[in-house]
């Protein structure tokens, strides 16, 4: 799904989950492993507040671990307590319900000291487009939920689902708008499937593809392609050396470009070559003195 955001769509999209927020004791903020940092609504602290919350980095059958766990620690410092699940397979589930637990235990052991009647912790999903929201509610219901009115602006009647008997999840996710005025971040966001290929150019993000392969993973880069290129070799002459050992060309043996552009993207996006995570915390730390 991918959604064209204008300002009134965000500023919808934000009073939805402001709403929807009331209702519930935690928040899982759902995000891609992949690119921990790109794949964050650029106002969730804003919008979130001081709601005890749950960081789901999802899709880490995709992601680097090594990197992942790097992130894991950037999240628990920062407060917040991170799991990393696949949402596809079913993997680490049954830790999203003990998260919950742990973040909520403070306000339930509160509510029973004042002999309140226990009840079922109610929780929510946010996340940007793409990031498995659908797929990790029904995996979570144990059946499919339909996908009405998981669109920012589409209302709809809002019912919980049972997770197991300590948990209640809404079954509408709360969706806002990725970081896309980042150029960085936008070439990412493509390289993992979470925007339209329309909306960006996709040479540009091959070119960062290419980029971040010969500087992270030259040997598997040089060995998926069956090429010889080295860390500094200019993108253009990857491309070509691309080009010619998958035999990508056109009239007059030029290479045919547009296709070598489409295999990368291709690749990358379906782990062909490896399993990588695209946001490096060194990075953020660069961002943080500015
Ligand atoms: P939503 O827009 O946030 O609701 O995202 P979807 O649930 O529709 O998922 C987007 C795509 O990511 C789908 O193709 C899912 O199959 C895929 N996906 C979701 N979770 C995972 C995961 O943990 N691992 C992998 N490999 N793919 C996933």
């Amino acid at each position: 799904m991918t959604i064209q955001w204008f300002p009134g769509h965000m500023a919808k999209a934000r009073r939805e989950v402001t709403e929807q927020l009331k209702l519930v004791d935690v928040v899982f903020e759902l995000v891609d492993a992949r690119i921990p940092y790109s794949s964050r609504n650029p106002m969730i602290d804003e919008v979130i507040k001081d709601k005890p919350r749950v960081v789901l980095l999802n899709k880490m059958d995709m992601a680097d671990l090594n990197k992942t766990r790097q992130w894991m620690h950037y999240f628990e410092d920062k407060g917040f307590y991170p799991v990393l699940i696949d949402s596809k397979n079913g993997k680490n589930l049954s830790q999203v319900t003990k998260a919950a637990e742990i973040v909520t235990k403070e306000k339930f052991d509160r509510m029973r000291a004042k002999g309140l009647r226990p009840r079922a912790i109610r929780a929510m999903i946010v996340g940007i487009p793409n990031v498995g929201k659908s797929t990790l509610i029904n995996r979570l219901a144990k059946k499919s939920i339909a996908k009405t009115g998981n669109m920012p602006g589409v209302t709809k009647k809002q019912q919980w689902i049972k997770v197991g008997t300590s948990l209640e999840l809404l079954d509408t996710p709360g969706i806002l708008w990725p970081k896309f005025e980042d150029q960085f971040v936008g070439k990412k966001l493509s390289l993992t499937g979470a925007i339209k290929d329309s909306i960006v150019h996709l040479d540009e993000v091959a070119i960062y593809g290419i980029e971040f392969l010969q500087q992270h993973d030259l040997q598997t880069l040089n060995k998926h392609y069956n090429i010889n290129v080295e860390a500094d070799t200019p993108y253009v002459e990857v491309f070509d050396a691309i080009g010619k050992s998958r035999g990508m060309k056109l009239r007059g043996n030029e290479i045919d470009y547009e296709s070598v552009v489409e295999l990368i993207i291709r690749d990358i996006r379906n782990e062909k070559i490896g399993k990588y995570t695209f946001d490096s915390l060194d990075l953020l730390e660069e961002k943080d003195e500015e």
